[in-house]
């Protein structure tokens, strides 16, 4: 029997970054994983096709209706599906590749196969054609997640479909129905709206993005309606027939009021549940939540002392950052040091166009908390590089303890959100405070500027407002 000290189960980033961090620490590591390619759901149909597949589209939207307000005219535009679909392949390949490559250099064995727990310190894999043991000293679970299917609409694959089906559609439907409006289904709504579909948008709770700050959300929601979405808050999707190749989604709205929309696919992104069962957690006395979470103590250990688990199995955002930072911790744990995560601090992003990013506590949460704040907002239409852009949509909002100043909260509504919240999350990592980045200088002309001018108008002296 072959013996590691140290076993990954899934080659997500959640795994495969363990499973590095591992062999950095002098462990002799292994990574197992089922899929012919690595990099887990994030890489291969997650993160990286779909922001592929969303640059591609707002560059298709913006030559359409954008360059001209830049002066450039374009004649025909038109959309080749096919090279837009090759371009994402040839991405996720670069990656995926990219880590097996990393494996090599940082001396991790991989495994292709199936791995199943079958003691505290063992685990079986299968390669389909044989299936060996190995043992080892420290056990990463890092299975991940699977897409949530609704009882009343199972997925085909075809007509009803998850994002892995929404990310490779052969042609544009004529009308997309998507039954949830999280980040999953608002970013591949975007896309398609803007390849020109139409979208219809079902989300049975009050807001869209419901860990949103919902001033942002309302904001969100009205841009993207602008943009084409038809998005329909406060109504539950009751059920889905499909005749002749077109879907008709059965709907309850606000009021009660049964309804119907017809289309030609619908996007099921109700949420996406721990991969948990069928690994053999029960044989060896693994507790698992009746939602498929499995707990975990602050070490990241499972109630089996000598396994661990990370990722989209253990509570929290699911969100590949997050995977990988409890990765990291969990093989310095396991080679005696000290690993760490913070909860607190972890960014989330939606990656529309205007992109939504956020950190820390939202202005409801901070109310629920009892938490004296202060609020500074600043909008993109204030900054000149947004104007330089055309991209004046939005506004960054930071909410900061009442007496201290000490950064609760960053939520940030415009474009390259995702990039500007970095920012807020070294300064919220340091205990730092509104005061701190409203001092430090900022290049001009950039938007972090905005960052800037909202950290100034928590004491109401921005500038430029
Ligand atoms: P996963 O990435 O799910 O990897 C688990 C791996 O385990 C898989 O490769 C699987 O094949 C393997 N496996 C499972 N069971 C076994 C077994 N028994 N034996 C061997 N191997 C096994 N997150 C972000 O942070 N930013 C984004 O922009 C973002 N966009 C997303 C877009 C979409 C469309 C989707 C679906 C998800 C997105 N996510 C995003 C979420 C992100 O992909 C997940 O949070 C992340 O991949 C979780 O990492 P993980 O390592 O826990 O698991």
């Amino acid at each position: 029997m072959q013996k590691y000290d140290f076993t990954v189960i899934g080659a997500g980033p959640g795994g495969y970054v363990s499973a590095i961090r591992a062999a950095q620490l002098g462990l002799k590591t292994v990574l197992i994983e089922k899929n012919t390619t690595l990099g887990g759901t994030c890489l291969n149909v997650g993160c990286i096709p779909s922001k592929a597949l969303l640059e591609s589209s707002e560059q298709f939207e913006s030559a359409k209706h954008k360059l001209a307000d830049h002066g450039v005219i374009t004649s025909s535009v038109k959309l080749d599906l096919a090279a837009m679909m090759n371009r994402k392949l040839s991405i996720v390949k670069t990656l995926t590749d990219g880590i097996a490559m990393l494996m090599r250099k940082n001396k991790v064995t991989v495994i292709q196969g199936e791995g199943q727990l079958v003691g505290n310190n063992r685990i079986s894999v299968n390669d389909g054609k044989d299936v060996h043991e190995i043992e080892a000293q420290s056990i990463v679970l890092a299975m991940g997640s699977i897409p949530v299917e609704l009882p009343f609409m199972p997925f085909d694959g075809k007509t009803i479909v998850s994002s892995t089906e929404a990310l490779s559609f052969k042609k544009v439907p004529d009308h997309l129905i998507i039954v949830g409006a999280g980040a999953i289904g608002l970013e591949l709504g975007s896309v398609w709206s803007r390849l020109g579909a139409k979208v219809t948008v079902i989300e049975m709770l009050q807001q869209i993005t419901p860990f949103a700050d919902k001033q942002m959300a309302i904001m969100l929601q009205r841009l993207l309606n602008k943009q084409g979405l038809d998005i329909r808050l406060k109504t539950k999707v009751t059920g889905a027939s499909i005749k002749k190749g077109k879907v008709t989604v059965t709907y309850e709205d606000k009021d009660g009021k049964p309804g119907l929309f017809t289309g030609d696919k619908v996007l099921v992104a109700v949420g996406r549940k721990p991969n948990s069962t069928g690994c053999g957690l029960e044989d060896v006395g693994i507790e698992v939540e009746p939602n498929g979470i499995i707990p975990v103590d602050s070490r990241g250990l499972t109630n089996v002392p000598s396994i661990y688990a990370i990722g989209d199995l253990i509570s929290g955002p699911m969100l590949a950052h997050k995977a990988e930072e409890e990765g990291i911790s969990v093989a310095e744990d396991a080679a005696g040091k000290v690993g760490h995560v913070n909860y607190d601090v972890i960014p989330n992003v939606v990656y529309t166009e205007p992109e939504m990013a956020a950190v820390g506590l939202t202005e409801e949460e901070a109310k629920a908390k009892e938490i004296k704040y202060k609020v500074g907002k600043f909008f993109f239409r204030g900054n000149g590089r947004a104007l330089s852009l055309g991209e004046t949509d939005g506004l960054v909002k930071i909410i900061a303890d009442s007496d201290s100043n000490r950064v609760l909260g960053v939520h940030i509504l415009g474009t390259r959100a995702s990039d500007l919240i970095a920012e807020a999350v070294t300064v919220m990592e340091f205990g730092g405070s509104s005061e701190d980045i409203a001092r430090t200088v900022h290049a001009h002309p950039t938007l972090s500027e905005i960052v800037k001018e909202a950290a100034l108008a928590v004491d109401r002296r921005a500038i430029h407002s």
